[in-house]
């Protein structure tokens, strides 16, 4: 299973977020006509699931579900790291 250290990621948490849907990364919100990528966080949200890993991947406590990231974002995570469309039903709702 590939799986990526979220924390390589540099999350910046110290932002507050204004809208429930926001960058997981940057904090930044998502505007609804701005495209977004998705990230699968597992192991409690310190790593990133890739997409191709997902048909082998057995959902347990440390799966936190589907998260948007921005574009830019998504790019340093890198792209074959996010997927299009969620599979997941996201954990917030705008
Ligand atoms: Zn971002």
């Amino acid at each position: 299973m590939k799986t990526q250290p979220a924390f390589d990621c540099d999350p910046d948490f110290r932002r507050n977020p204004k809208k429930s849907f926001f960058c997981w990364r940057c904090q930044k919100d998502l505007k609804p006509e701005q495209s977004v990528r998705w990230i699968h966080l597992i192991n409690g949200g310190t790593d990133i699931l890739h997409p191709e890993s997902e048909s082998e991947y057995v959902p347990d406590n440390g799966d936190m579900a589907m998260f948007p990231v921005g574009m830019d974002c998504a790019k340093k995570i890198g792209l074959e790291w996010t997927s299009e469309h969620p599979e997941l039903i996201p954990p917030v709702a705008s």
